[in-house]
């Protein structure tokens, strides 16, 4: 059997190396190492696969959220609704800004923003709200727009786990994530399901005004060469991550299949396991599984027989991990807003009871069964 890793990025790329070996030494040989050809090329066609008017490339996941925070004008002070079970960049942003971070609960089910908790979290500060598409799985958009309507709030989708997802309206619509609120911020991190060599973002927006925004704020500012309107940031995607990323995203559509299809037979051995539940598969959402995670309910001690479990794995070779140990609202770096007094009893549940298996899009059935054994091996003694 192969050796099973959290994520296979190597045996990914063999897969496609003569493109990407091609593509990567022509940048070579350009030597346009900023804002080359591919830059634009790949934008224009992430664009395109997205159904959204523009893609402003960007350095990684956290600047392209900090950067669509600054486009829409906040003041200190300013409260911006997120989910508290979150990976910290989503949050950390926000203070960065000088923003109130106001966290609301999830759905235990898709572990997603509650629509419901974040609408009792608002108040007359607020003005954005950042759902997460969480590992892979669609936020509540359709609810979400209607509430950040009714309020008039922005709202940024944080799709760094989910590039690809398809949400479907109850209209019957489809739109990508990313593609649905007034900004989407996604990070092309190497492990994320559209994965550079390096680190790598964009920010997402049908907006023109906000689009010309996001490009200057991510060019320090610059309105015209060395004329600076406001303050901005250096963010760019570098063009040898933009060639590959090119590359990679023909084959997105694939890797997400593939993914899908390892949750597949996970689901399929977990199926009315009484103790591992299976992830649940929201109608409106195309769970594009950036993880599979599982939850830990009806034992007496989850977080004792979570440690059992990652260190019975972890001794037949198998990685798994907890995304996330600790929540936004209880992290020490927003002591300064009181969070941790915040009552989020599923925030806290969940987090109790998360494990996260291998996902990634080369995972065999061989593999898979030994995964699965183990699980339940450990799960049934
Ligand atoms: C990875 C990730 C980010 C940040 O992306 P980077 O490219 O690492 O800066 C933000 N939000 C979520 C939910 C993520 O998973």
């Amino acid at each position: 059997m192969r050796p099973i890793q959290m994520v296979d990025t190597k045996t990914q790329y063999h897969k496609i190396k003569k493109e990407v070996d091609e593509a990567v030494l022509q940048v070579m040989e350009s030597s346009a190492f900023i804002n080359g050809k591919p830059v634009h090329d790949f934008s224009a066609n992430l664009s395109s696969y997205l159904g959204v008017k523009h893609t402003v490339p960007c350095a990684n996941g956290t600047d392209a959220l900090q950067i669509a925070m600054m486009a829409i004008g906040l003041q200190p002070g300013d409260e911006v609704i997120t989910p508290s079970f979150t990976y910290i960049a989503t949050t950390e942003v926000i203070a960065l800004l000088r923003l109130t971070p106001v966290f609301a609960e999830v759905d235990p089910e898709t572990f997603c923003i509650d629509p419901a908790s974040l609408e009792k979290m608002i108040t007359p500060k607020t003005k954005a709200i950042v759902p997460v598409h969480l590992y892979g799985h669609a936020a509540p958009m359709e609810e979400i727009m209607a509430i950040a309507g009714k309020h008039g709030l922005y709202v940024i989708e944080d799709n760094a786990q989910a590039i690809g997802c398809e949400y479907t309206f109850s209209d019957g619509t489809k739109k990508k994530t990313g593609a649905i609120g007034h900004i989407g911020a996604t990070s092309f991190y190497p492990s994320k399901n559209l994965g550079a060599f390096g680190d790598g973002g964009a920010i997402f927006t049908n907006d023109d005004g906000l689009a010309g925004k996001m490009r200057m704020i991510a060019n320090h500012g610059q309105s015209k060469r060395y004329y600076h309107d406001v303050v901005g940031c250096n963010s760019r995607l570098d063009t040898l991550q933009a060639a590959i990323l090119d590359i990679k995203l023909r084959h997105l559509d694939e890797y997400i299949a593939a993914r899908r299809k390892a949750a597949d037979f996970y689901d399929q051995a977990f199926d009315g396991h009484k103790i591992l539940k299976a992830p649940y598969r929201a109608g409106y959402s195309h769970h594009v599984f950036h993880q599979y995670t599982l939850i830990i309910d009806g034992v007496a001690d989850p977080v004792k027989f979570r440690d059992g479990l990652n260190q019975f794995l972890a001794d037949h070779k198998i990685p798994s991990m907890i995304y996330y140990p600790v929540p936004g609202h209880r992290q020490k770096m927003f002591d300064q807003f009181n969070t941790s007094a915040q009552n989020m009893p599923v925030t806290d549940w969940l987090t109790q009871r998360v494990i996260s298996l291998p996902m990634h899009t080369e995972l065999d059935e061989e593999q898979l069964g030994f995964i699965t054994g183990k699980v339940k091996e450990y799960a049934e003694n």
